[in-house]
């Protein structure tokens, strides 16, 4: 099987399965408990909390959750609001983000979206326009999780904060980690969000980042766990396996390999596809995704013959003409006639040049046979 879908989520590394074992079997202990063994637990805890951030370059605290998406809500909720405060975020972000802006705009608070270019990248003057002194809270991610555009979030941060000094900036780097250099401290971000199942960890572990001397009010109140900010035992075996994921991953990320096959599928593509759009600007982007679209074509029967081929891709978020999935398309200003065709290739470590090469030539023979029964109409 070729698997060219890993910003979906990427598999585990099997030694992930000893850590498990550990912490669930062996020493199963609640890390809030007093004898020693327990204590012990909540030392590997501690252990692992400062790799991940040595690894990300925080100066911080790190809050466990159960995934990306609570820490994009503990993020967009627990931030703190002022009277006739404005929320800023960018058009594209993930729904995790998208949806907590659309409930805190019908709370009564003002929220602007601000616009992208065709590769999901933020429109800097936009921005510019949009940010003012009574800004609270910024969310805008680091990388698209549709084209891999990557935002320039350290200069997004000087200007919010020149303008509103109280602002909290918050940016969902979901996708970015494990796949590019992270440096918080430069970035300057208040707020940062990954989860461990984009770079072969655990599902449902996931961290908000937390800059020292910034306060957010937990989402999820009980027994006070994570200095009161995320109640819940924690998830033990998966926090110090997120740890262990991301150093290995880290190590073994290979930005010019990547670059080397996304480009070199994206010029094959290119040469039988006469209408291809490309949605990925190679200069500005994760070196792991290609995002494009074809006219008139419906990605997901691309993704189901392929499938038959035993190769693994995604469709965008598009993939259905409904309102909803066209609110991706419509922020990248595609054409209605490629909505339907957004396909996402998204690569690791573990993809191969003959893993590439093959599925340019799969690809072909499926587009052609697509091609010529449906005369290139929509079907
Ligand atoms: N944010 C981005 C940019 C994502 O790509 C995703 C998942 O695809 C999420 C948030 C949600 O993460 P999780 O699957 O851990 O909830």
């Amino acid at each position: 099987m070729i698997y060219l879908d890993t910003s979906a989520t990427t598999s585990m590394y099997p030694e992930i399965l000893y850590i498990i074992k550990q912490y669930s079997v062996d020493d199963y202990y609640n890390p809030s408990a007093l004898y020693t063994k327990a204590l012990n637990v909540a030392k590997d805890i501690k252990v692992a909390k400062r790799k991940i951030l040595d690894i990300l370059h925080g100066n911080g605290n790190i809050i466990f959750t159960a995934s990306g998406t609570e820490s994009d809500n503990m993020a967009m909720f627990g931030s703190k609001k002022f009277k006739n405060c404005k929320v800023l975020v960018s058009s594209v972000e993930h729904s995790a983000i998208y949806a907590c802006a659309k409930k805190l705009e019908a709370s009564g608070i003002q929220v602007e979206f601000v616009a992208c270019d065709a590769y999901g990248i933020v429109d800097i003057d936009d921005f510019k326009a949009k940010m003012s002194s009574n800004v609270a809270l910024v969310s805008i991610m680091h990388a698209c999780n549709e084209t891999g555009g990557v935002n320039d979030i350290e200069q997004l941060v000087k200007i919010a904060k020149s303008v509103s000094p109280k602002v909290v900036f918050h940016s969902d780097g979901v996708q970015a980690v494990g796949k590019m250099p992270i440096n918080l401290s430069k970035l300057g971000v208040d707020l940062y969000t990954f989860s461990a199942h984009k770079f072969h960890g655990m599902k449902g572990v996931g961290g908000l980042f937390v800059k020292k001397g910034v306060n957010i009010n937990p989402i999820i109140l009980g027994g006070g766990q994570e200095n009161g900010l995320r109640s819940a035992t924690e998830n033990v075996s998966g926090i110090i396996s997120t740890a262990v994921a991301l150093e290995k991953t880290c190590k073994l990320l290979d930005i010019e390999k990547n670059k080397k096959i996304i480009q070199f599928i994206a010029d094959n593509l290119a040469t039988f596809i006469p209408d291809l759009i490309v949605n990925t600007n190679f200069e500005c982007s994760l070196s792991n995704i290609l995002s494009f679209a074809l006219k008139n074509t419906r990605g997901e029967v691309l993704v189901h013959m392929l499938e038959d081929k035993g190769i693994i891709i995604g469709t965008g978020s598009a993939c259905s003409s409904s309102k909803a999935h066209s609110r991706i398309p419509t922020a990248l200003g595609i054409q209605r006639e490629y909505f339907d065709g957004m396909i996402r290739i998204s690569i690791d470590n573990c993809t191969t040049f003959e893993q590439a090469e093959i599925f340019v030539k799969e690809f072909k023979s499926c587009y052609e046979y697509l091609s010529s029964v449906i005369f290139n109409k929509c079907y």
